[in-house]
């Protein structure tokens, strides 16, 4: 991150540089803009368009402080805002394909991403194929003529898998495919896609840039080449979010280095803790040097979020349960990344490539901003209830 030619720190770069003033009559932060329609001052501007603002669908102060905001964080040329994390995936893979085109997607995608392309993209003619989280640079075995998009997400859903961004992206870029990525785990502060041979970035900005649990929202951030795509998909399917929502993000974009930094210390030790209790087969976390991922995340990323899984060392459904049922301060509950610690038990049935037996069951862990003596406590009494 550069302010001029002199670098400046992530956290002067957060509170300074993610959007200018430049709306605001000197108020610090900008206005929340509602509205749909927009006045033109004679039927000349009316009949070119010629101002900023057009309608509320295209966009508004508050929108553009946003976008703003993750273009430079993502070092994007442009990014779009999305009702979801989930319409960020649908309307990037909406963007970039055709009818006969070939998909290929990690079969550790999150879920409901792999259900848009099996319910939806299968329908519309475009042929979706799965491949297994560690396939890397052999990629390239899997092209075919016709393939037109890779989509990834690293680590894996609920299993944590780093992936080589820059071989597949070395790789994709031989045959001209668009790489996107959801990058939703690491945050353009842990990991920065464009930098790495993506051409498009996604996120769930409901995770950590919301960071509170009471915004849903998503982001694609492209390169030039593919900003125009993007943007005109984005318009052409009616997307639009309201001020109030890009509001929530701007003010969690604030601290969500400080969240971050705070949620991922307590988060490994708390994985380093649970690797050595009794009732544990291991624990997937590519910030443990126990990892297979260990060093591609050391290589690739600046840091780890604060969410992985363990592994029972037996059991099923029920040990699974009761372990869920004896948490009093994790939540049971969907989504991460903001303040409360929250578990569930990861379902890998739609897997179709990449079936790994466990042991035992596998939870899914968000750690929050509480005390780590009191998380410990809470999980070390729910391990005590399955032995
Ligand atoms: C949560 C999540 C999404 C979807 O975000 P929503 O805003 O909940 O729709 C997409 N991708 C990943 C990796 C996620 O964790």
């Amino acid at each position: 991150m550069k302010n001029g030619k002199k670098p400046i720190g992530p956290n002067t770069y957060l509170v300074h540089n993610i959007y200018k003033q430049q709306y605001n009559h000197g108020f610090i932060n900008p206005s929340v803009f509602r509205g749909s329609t927009v006045l033109f001052p004679d039927a000349e501007t009316m009949a070119t368009e010629k101002q900023r603002y057009t309608y509320g669908t295209h966009g508004t102060p508050t929108t553009d402080a946003l976008c703003n905001a993750i273009d430079l964080l993502e070092g994007a040329a442009k990014t779009v805002l999305v009702p979801s994390g989930l319409a960020a995936a649908t309307v990037a893979l909406l963007s970039t394909l055709r009818t006969g085109d070939h998909l290929l997607i990690v079969d550790s995608v999150y879920y409901p991403t792999r259900r848009f392309a099996d319910r939806m993209l299968k329908n519309m003619g475009v042929d979706v194929e799965y491949y297994a989280p560690e396939t890397n640079r052999d990629i390239e075995k899997l092209f075919r003529h016709n393939t037109k998009v890779i989509f990834t997400e690293s680590p894996a859903s609920n299993t944590f898998e780093v992936q080589d961004i820059p071989a597949i992206s070395a790789a994709a870029r031989k045959i001209s495919a668009i790489v996107i990525m959801d990058n939703t785990w690491a945050t353009p502060l842990y990991f920065r896609p464009l930098e790495h041979g993506v051409d498009i970035s996604i996120h769930a900005a409901t995770k950590y840039p919301s960071g509170h649990s009471d915004v849903l929202l998503g982001t694609i951030s492209a390169t030039k080449k593919y900003a125009k795509l993007i943007d005109d998909a984005h318009r052409f399917l009616g997307m639009s979010v309201n001020g109030d929502d890009a509001y929530l993000i701007l003010r969690g974009l604030r601290t969500m280095r400080v969240r971050l930094e705070h949620q991922q210390k307590t988060a490994l030790a708390l994985a380093r803790w649970l690797e050595g209790q009794q009732q544990i087969d291991h624990v997937l976390y590519p910030a443990l040097k126990s990892n297979s991922s260990y060093k591609l995340w050391k290589r690739d990323f600046n840091g780890a979020a604060a969410i992985f899984s363990i592994v029972l060392k037996t059991g099923g459904r029920h040990e699974a349960h009761t372990f869920l049922n004896n948490l009093k301060l994790f939540g049971l509950g969907y989504s991460w990344g903001g303040f409360e610690s929250l578990a569930v038990h990861a379902n890998l049935a739609d897997r179709t490539i990449s079936r790994v037996n466990y042991r035992g069951p596998v939870l899914r862990l968000q750690i929050g901003l509480e005390d780590f003596d009191d998380l410990k406590t809470d999980l070390s009494n729910a391990l005590a209830a399955i032995s």
